[in-house]
């Protein structure tokens, strides 16, 4: 398949990207960012976009880089490749969630072109990151040229495919706060994209043998990632034990009204979401140093469908 005739241009700089971006929207051309292209040249070439223009911004020097600063707060510029993530030894060490998220997330050409800032723009419901951002209470920064606005990711992502970037804004970065160690991510995947029919982040504190918080967001499942704020409720001042750590989970599709397509049926993807939230949540215990959720491989609720394991790609 090709895409329909469409023009080309790379951006010198944030800026430049600003100017062609309103410089379109004045032509009232359908004008695009192009960053990893991970996601939108298989549309173009399905002909689902068809854009008039692309605006390169992939490897901007300006949107690119990881900063630490002291308070442990992260900020990750938008077009930072999933793969330099995952060889930043900050990230892995500061977030495993995201560790565990990258390990398992499409394959080694896609993490070495998609973009932190193109999966998050683009709103895939079923894309893994979202999951994990939320969960980490992730914000993200937008730029348009009258300036510059922050967003928290809750209120960023807003449904399939729909995102509240606004017309001529670029993202240019994601900021996640310091975060407890008692973090884990899981997914069950579609076995020919890897993207997730359902992937849990849980992020757990833990104290004098109780959970102190819990936060766990869900992606793939409904029609754009969400926190689990019933099964975060039922965890405060839980003690970890397996049996509250399963009632928990059994509450994770509360409210939620999931997606079904060719791939999976609604219940079986809340099935799948109940599964992946009690293995998440044991091991963020588990990592928390709390360790009494108790191992959580020996049932066989679901199987990899690829059959090879973790951190295979
Ligand atoms: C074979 C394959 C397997 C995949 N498997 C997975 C998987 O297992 N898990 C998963 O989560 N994803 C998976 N994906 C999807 C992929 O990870 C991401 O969607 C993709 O990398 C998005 O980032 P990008 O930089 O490539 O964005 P692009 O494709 O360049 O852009 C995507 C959209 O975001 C917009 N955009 C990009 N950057 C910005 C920005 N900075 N500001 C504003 N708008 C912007 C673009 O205009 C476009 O509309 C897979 C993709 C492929 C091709």
């Amino acid at each position: 398949m090709f895409p329909a005739g469409f023009s080309y241009a790379r951006a010198g700089s944030l800026a430049d990207a600003l100017s062609l971006l309103a410089g379109a929207a004045a032509a009232d051309e359908d004008a695009r960012l192009l960053a990893g292209g991970q996601s939108l040249l298989p549309l173009m070439k399905l002909r689902l976009a068809t854009p008039h223009s692309l605006i390169d911004i992939g490897g901007l020097p300006e949107l690119t880089g990881i900063t630490c600063d002291g308070a442990g707060t992260t900020t990750i510029k938008a077009v930072t490749t999933y793969r330099a993530l995952q060889h930043d030894p900050r990230v892995t060490a500061a977030f495993p969630a995201l560790a565990d998220a990258l390990a398992v997330l499409a394959d080694q050409q896609v993490r070495a072109r998609g973009t932190i800032g193109g999966c998050v723009a683009h709103g895939d419901p079923a894309a893994d990151l979202p999951a994990v951002l939320l969960a980490l209470t992730a914000t993200v920064t937008l730029a348009s040229r009258n300036g510059t606005r922050t967003a928290v990711l809750d209120d960023f992502l807003q449904g399939v495919f729909a995102t509240g970037l606004a017309p001529g804004e670029v993202l240019t970065a994601i900021t996640v706060p310091a975060a407890p160690p008692g973090q884990a991510y899981e997914k069950f995947e579609q076995p020919a994209s890897h993207l997730p029919l359902a992937g849990v982040c849980a992020v757990v504190t833990t104290g004098n043998g109780v959970i102190t918080s819990a936060r766990v967001a869900v992606t793939g499942v409904a029609g754009r990632a969400f926190r689990a704020l019933d099964t975060e409720r039922s965890l405060a001042s839980a003690q970890p034990t397996p049996a509250a750590v399963a009632a928990a989970a059994a509450r994770v599709g509360t409210g939620v009204r999931p997606l079904a397509d060719q791939h999976a049926s609604g219940p079986f993807r809340l099935h799948l979401a109940q599964v992946l939230t009690r293995r998440a949540l044991t091991r963020a215990v588990e990592r928390a140093g709390a360790g009494a959720a108790g191992p959580d491989r020996s049932d066989d609720e679901y199987r990899d469908a690829s059959g090879t394991g973790r951190e295979r790609r």
